[in-house]
């Protein structure tokens, strides 16, 4: 069963701002804040488990906004060639840790990533295909509190997303067929 997390946050949107190239060589910073740099560390040291090697030490900003109406649940914003992620803090767009991951995971796949298209397909058993779907964010967390008493676990998803979220081409796991 899988939850229709954004139904009522609306569908996570992008929108990029490409600016025209500078002739002066652009600056770009690193600013995380303290409470989301774990998420940034996965993404690193997972990518490094792939073989793929990602350098954001001097150039990702996140930041808190987009809270207005609750619509988004974060955006990708290239300013230059400064990475830009900016995540909605209402707690509606994650239900916990394991969601906000997920959503964290996303953002970055499209800003240091660059998966800039979301990519809705479905697997044989109907969940989704990528973290990068555009309306779900819970592919690997759970309808339920992990430690309340409907217990359900579902992290042994994770490791196929993470393989999917570098790699499209990654086959559907046994769990989903
Ligand atoms: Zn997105």
């Amino acid at each position: 069963m899988r939850k229709h997390f954004l139904s009522s946050a609306g569908i996570l949107l992008i929108f990029w701002m490409l600016f025209a190239a500078c002739t002066k060589e652009q600056e770009t910073i690193y600013s995380v804040p303290d409470e989301l740099q774990s998420f940034v560390d996965t993404l690193v040291s997972k990518a490094a488990q792939r073989g793929v090697r990602l350098e954001l030490s001097n150039n990702l900003i996140i930041e808190y906004g987009l809270n207005t109406e609750g619509i988004l649940c974060g955006s990708c914003v290239f300013v230059g060639k400064q990475l830009k992620i900016e995540i909605n803090q209402q707690n509606k767009c994650w239900s916990d840790k394991i969601t906000q991951e997920a959503l964290m995971l996303h953002m970055l796949g499209h800003c240091a990533l660059r998966r800039i298209d979301h990519d809705d397909a479905l697997l044989p058993n109907g969940d989704a295909k990528s973290l990068m779907n555009g309306e779900f964010i819970d592919q690997y967390a759970c309808i339920f509190d992990l430690s309340g008493e409907n217990n359900c676990n579902n992290l042994y998803k994770r490791d196929y997303y993470l393989d999917e979220l570098f790699d499209p081409d990654t086959p559907a796991p046994d769990w989903a067929k």
